[in-house]
């Protein structure tokens, strides 16, 4: 095999040097066959209320049945849509199926807001506020059991820009959240002009939480009491320890998700969830 090398040079490829990027290619191929033939699902989990002990919410979380691979985790092909800009389809099929989904459980009694991962892609396309509100108008579901979880270098790439499409989709009801909170660059004087409902702790301060340590609950606390000053909701993820959630719970937090309470499942099981806790919610409310 050849390879380009200017004009009219050609040298011969080395095996190995673009070994990755013909994975990625074959990833990018595959996952695009895989579009059509519907070997994507949505997995959901549960985000728990702390202090009304009830679900509040639903993450969408991508999972791809590839063929002759089996279960694949967004951490193996998410990096590769981005790359090649498979994730802006990618990215619409989630949204129409994670607003049908809302729809349904809306239809079956179980009004559950669902949340939705938007890649900087995706979000800084001109017409991504025109999708959303189209994909709510398309399955009838009201703006608010959509949220939009959205990461930090979103907001800084243009700011601007940014705060025009958040308030466009905050204007239709849509619940903005930023994820992995702590990981990214976002300065304070940012975050507090952006109209966002939630902040997301990034799963790595959670972790910190499994054993007493003044430092790592200190940064904890700063985040919590910084959002709840900023008028927004805070959300840990990736608890799996109950001591975690003692920490958590005693330090403000609002939400939390987690193995501890549930690992992202099919639509089946989660319905399943929804049902069985429907009397204890009812009970609660009376
Ligand atoms: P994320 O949005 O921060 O989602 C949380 C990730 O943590 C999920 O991984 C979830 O399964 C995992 N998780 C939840 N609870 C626990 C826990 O207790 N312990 C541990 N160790 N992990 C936990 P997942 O599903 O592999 O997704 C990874 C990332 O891929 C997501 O991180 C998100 O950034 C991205 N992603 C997933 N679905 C989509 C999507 O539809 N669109 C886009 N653009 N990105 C997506
Ligand atoms: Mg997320
Ligand atoms: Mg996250
Ligand atoms: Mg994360």
């Amino acid at each position: 095999q050849v390879k380009e090398r200017g004009k009219g040079h050609w040298r011969f490829y080395e095996p190995g040097m673009n070994a990755d990027l013909l994975a990625r290619l074959q990833t990018d191929h595959a996952m695009r066959q895989s579009l059509q033939r519907g070997e994507f699902e949505l997995f959901y989990q549960p985000r728990v209320d702390l202090r009304r002990a009830r679900v509040s919410a639903c993450e969408a979380l991508l999972r791809w049945h590839r063929p002759g691979t089996g279960l694949v985790l967004p951490g193996a092909f998410i990096g590769v849509a981005e790359e090649t800009g498979l994730i802006v389809q990618l990215g619409q099929w989630v949204l129409d199926r994670a607003v049908a989904q809302a729809r349904a459980w809306l239809d079956a009694g179980h009004p559950m807001q669902v949340a939705v991962n938007v890649s900087a892609l995706q979000f800084e396309r001109p017409t991504f506020v025109q999708e959303v509100a189209d994909t709510l108008q398309r399955h009838g579901l009201p703006g608010r059991l959509l949220e939009l979880e959205l990461t930090e270098t979103i907001l800084v790439r243009d700011a601007n820009e940014a705060l025009t499409r958040l308030q466009a989709l905050a204007a239709l009801g849509v619940e903005l959240s930023l994820d992995d909170f702590g990981t990214g660059y976002s300065s304070l004087t940012y975050l507090r002009r952006f109209p966002l409902h939630r902040l997301k702790i990034d799963r790595s301060f959670v972790v910190a939480l499994d054993e007493p340590n003044p430092t790592d609950e200190a940064i904890v606390a700063a985040i919590v009491r910084m959002g709840h000053a900023l008028g927004m909701q805070v959300v840990a993820e990736g608890v799996e320890q109950p001591a975690q959630l003692e920490r958590l719970c005693r330090l403000g937090c609002d939400h939390f998700q987690g193995f501890l309470y549930a690992q992202p499942m099919p639509v089946a099981d989660v319905t399943a969830h929804l049902e069985a806790t429907v009397p204890w919610r009812a009970e609660s409310s009376a």
